[in-house]
C-alpha cells in the first residue's frame, strides 16, 4: 500500500511555544498527484512542509514521506525531494546556473552541466543564465529557486506557495510547468491561499488553523456548491435551487416548456474559491472563533 503514497500523515502535532501551529493532521498523497494544501496565512501549510522535509520535528504524530521518516533518515529522503521554500534561498552573487549547479552538485549528479540547462531551459532563464541573481527581477528569482529544486529530478516536489507574490502571466506559467512535471510521473505537494488556483490541482486539502478541514477533488467539492435558476415570465421573476446542478437545471425548466412567455434566463452556480471559502467560514462558527 505505502508504494503508492508518496506522503502519510496521521494525527501530527506541532507546536510553537504557546501557538498550535498543527492540530492533528491526518493527510496522504498519492504518487503522481498534484496535492493542494490550501489554506489562508497562519494557517500550517508552511509548518507542515518543514516536517515533510524533516526542517522542523513534529510533536506527536507520524509522517512518511517516500516511505522515510523524515526526521530519522532526512538525507536520503533530500535525495530523494525537491524543496522549494517560501522565501527563495539563493545565492545572490552566484549566477543563475551558477545556483542550479550547486545544489545539483550537493545531490552528487553525475550529468550536472547537461541537466542545468536542460533545467534552465524548463524554467524559461536560458537567456539568464549567466546573470548574478542579484540583478534578476523577483518572478526570475522565485523561477531559479523552482529550478534548483527540480536541477536532480526528484520524484515528489514541496512547493511552499511557489506563485506568491507573482504576476499572473508568471502564474499560469508555473501551473503549466507543474502539470508537465506531474505529466512526466514527478509527484508535486503546492501550498497556496490564492483560492483560484484549486483548480489545478487533482486532489486538495483545506487546512485551517491547524487543522484539516477537508480533502477531496475539486470536482467533488465543486458539487457540494448551490446553484439558481432565475426565469422571468411576464414580468415575473421566479427562483428554483439547484441542490445538484447541472443535473437538476433539466427538471427545473422542464415546467416551462417552450413557453412564449419567458424572456430571460440566468444561472448562478458557486465557483470553487466560494465553495472553499465557505468551508473556511463555516470552521471559524462551529469552533465559535472569528
Ligand atoms: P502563510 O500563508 O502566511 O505563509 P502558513 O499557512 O504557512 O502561513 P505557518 O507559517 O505554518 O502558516 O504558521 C502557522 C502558525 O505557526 C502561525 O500562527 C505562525 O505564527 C506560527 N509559527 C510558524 N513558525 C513559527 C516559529 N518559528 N515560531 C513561532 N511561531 C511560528
Amino acid at each position: 500500500m505505502s508504494a503508492q503514497l508518496a506522503i502519510q500523515a496521521q494525527g501530527v502535532q506541532k507546536r510553537y511555544g504557546h501557538i498550535s501551529a498543527l492540530k492533528g493532521v491526518d493527510l496522504t498523497v498519492t504518487e503522481g498527484q498534484i496535492f493542494g494544501l490550501i489554506g489562508a496565512n497562519g494557517a500550517g501549510k508552511s509548518t507542515f512542509i518543514k516536517l515533510l522535509v524533516g526542517a522542523a520535528k513534529a510533536d506527536k504524530g507520524s509522517l512518511q514521506v517516500l516511505g522515510f521518516d523524515p526526521r530519522r533518515h532526512k538525507a536520503a529522503l533530500r535525495q530523494e525531494i525537491g524543496y522549494m521554500p517560501q522565501a527563495p534561498a539563493l545565492y545572490e552573487d552566484l549566477t543563475a546556473a551558477e545556483n542550479l549547479r550547486f545544489f545539483g552538485r550537493a545531490h552528487g549528479m553525475k550529468n550536472l552541466n547537461e541537466q542545468v540547462e536542460t533545467t534552465l531551459d524548463f524554467v524559461e532563464l536560458s537567456q539568464r543564465a549567466d546573470d548574478p541573481v542579484n540583478t534578476l527581477s523577483g518572478g526570475m528569482k522565485q523561477r531559479v529557486s523552482l529550478g534548483c529544486a527540480l536541477v536532480h529530478q526528484p520524484s515528489l516536489l514541496l512547493l511552499d506557495e511557489p506563485t506568491a507574490g507573482i504576476d499572473l502571466r508568471l502564474r499560469s506559467a508555473f501551473w503549466q510547468h507543474f502539470k508537465k512535471l506531474a505529466a512526466q510521473g514527478t509527484t508535486i505537494l503546492v501550498s497556496t491561499h490564492q483560492m483560484d488556483e484549486v483548480v489545478h490541482c487533482n486532489e486538495l486539502a483545506i487546512i485551517d488553523e491547524g487543522s484539516i478541514l477537508t480533502t477531496d477533488t475539486p470536482q467533488n467539492l465543486l458539487q457540494q456548491g448551490q446553484a439558481e435558476a432565475r426565469v422571468w415570465r411576464g414580468g415575473q421573476m421566479e427562483k428554483h435551487a439547484l441542490q445538484d446542478y447541472p443535473v437538476d437545471l433539466p427538471k427545473a425548466l422542464h415546467a416551462y416548456g417552450l413557453d412564449p412567455q419567458i424572456d430571460r434566463i440566468e444561472l448562478e452556480a458557486n465557483t470553487l474559491e466560494r465553495i472553499v471559502l465557505g468551508l473556511i467560514e463555516k470552521a471559524a462558527r462551529l469552533s465559535g472563533g472569528k
